[in-house]
């Protein structure tokens, strides 16, 4: 996004990706509202909305048995009062194809990021390595937009806050079929959590397990594994088995943490680069939205002139740090209070959270603000290439 925009302002991009394409199992198919918004701003909604998706005015949950409603969209002030379930790789393939048509955009697959250039305390550029050797790209800024493992924020050496998480999350396929429930927000039950993605033909599973505990739930074998899952969503029961063998289920590690500092000369990282998110809201995908478009909204004229002073990259970290925090502080709240990946002993069967969003219909709408829009929602508003 932040590639997208920048060379729609007129400012030469490079976007290295490290993968061949981008055909793989990300987390979260999550297209929020504000994201749709953001579309609508660039006049490519309706084209975007022709793409497969499936539309989500109220998400509910599962919670020990009864089906709850969390998040009520249809108030939000924003065009599309849904969120969208688009897989990711369908996302960033419709994003980049247009991003291609701008002159300042060029997109590199395979090449991954493996070092920076520096010139003194300055970043100038960036090695990397792709299948016919390595290359070196310099530029006036180098944007770490590269996750939760960034090679850019590590190589950079910046400090980084880590918010224990006690979770992780095992993630795997698993068939759909005719008659299937429809896309819902998850399967809570005291304390542990089944999400399930809808990704056409099969779900993408999410199991929330209690940290470091994969080789324990390996040493109770795959049987008990399959028969907990079936304990969360028995019309899985008839397929469960094809969960035959370890190699089908991943362990996906969760973080939360930030950077104390985004930038220094010559470098800036967003998204999940500057603060890893979990799982936790569905909201992470957003955020990093949120921060490339306020990367360029705050940099696009700069950068069409030459390199940006530290300062400006400041005003970044400045914009989107407290959102960041607030959700961040949300996330916690929830691995220690609702999704800790353990059984809780308070077995009452809808917890209180659940209950008054259950009773009050209008407190429905204040998860859909914060998964839909984030606080601080971002505007497009830097300028176009003339
Ligand atoms: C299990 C799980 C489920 C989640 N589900 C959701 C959800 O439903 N909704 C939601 O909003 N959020 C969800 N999140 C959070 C969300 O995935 C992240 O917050 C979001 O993807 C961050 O986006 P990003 O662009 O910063 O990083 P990423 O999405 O991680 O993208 C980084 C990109 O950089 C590439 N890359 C990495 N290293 C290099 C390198 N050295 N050189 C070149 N390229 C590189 C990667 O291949 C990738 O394409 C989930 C997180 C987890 C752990």
């Amino acid at each position: 996004m932040a590639g997208y925009l920048l060379a729609r302002a007129g400012v030469p991009v490079a976007v290295l990706e490290k993968h061949p394409d981008f055909f793989r199992d990300f987390r979260g198919d999550t297209i929020h509202p504000s994201t749709l918004e953001l579309m609508c701003e660039l006049g490519l909604l309706d084209e975007f909305l022709k793409q497969p998706h499936q539309e989500l005015r109220e998400l509910r949950a599962i919670v020990n048995g009864q089906a709850v409603p969390v998040a009520d969209f249809t108030k939000l002030p924003t065009r599309c009062k849904f969120i969208a379930f688009m897989p990711q790789w369908d996302f960033l393939n419709f994003l980049s194809s247009h991003a291609k048509r701008f002159p300042a955009f060029q997109l590199h697959m395979e090449t991954e990021v493996i070092d920076l250039l520096m010139e003194g305390s300055r970043a100038v550029g960036v090695r990397a390595k792709t299948p016919k050797g390595d290359l070196e790209i310099r530029g006036d800024l180098v944007i770490g937009a590269d996750g939760r493992h960034s090679t850019v924020h590590t190589r950079a050496g910046f400090q980084q806050r880590e918010f224990g998480v006690p979770i992780d999350v095992l993630w795997m396929r698993i068939s759909k079929k005719q008659g299937d429930p429809k896309q819902t927000f998850g399967f809570f039950q005291h304390g542990k959590l089944l999400v399930l993605l809808d990704r056409d033909d099969y779900w993408q599973a999410g199991f929330v397990i209690p940290k470091g505990q994969f080789d324990e739930i390996k040493e109770r074998g795959l049987t008990q594994f399959q028969s907990n899952i079936v304990e969360f969503a028995g019309f899985l029961r008839d397929r469960v088995a094809e969960l035959d063998d370890w190699s089908k289920i991943r362990l996906l590690t969760v973080q939360i943490n930030c950077l104390r500092d985004w930038c220094r000369e010559g470098l800036l990282c967003i998204g999940d680069s500057a603060h890893a998110m979990s799982p936790a809201g569905g909201v992470g995908i957003n955020l990093a939205i949120q921060d490339a478009v306020a990367t360029a909204n705050l940099l696009a004229d700069k950068l069409r002139n030459g390199p940006a002073s530290v300062d400006d990259l400041r005003k970044v970290q400045a914009r989107r740090e407290w959102p960041t925090r607030l959700i961040q502080g949300m996330q916690v709240f929830i691995h220690r209070h609702v999704v800790t990946g353990r059984t809780s002993d308070r077995k009452q069967s809808l917890p209180f959270i659940f209950r008054l969003l259950k009773w009050f219909p209008v407190l429905r709408q204040l998860p859909a603000r914060f998964i839909g829009m984030g606080p601080r929602p971002e505007h497009f508003h830097s300028p176009t290439a003339g």
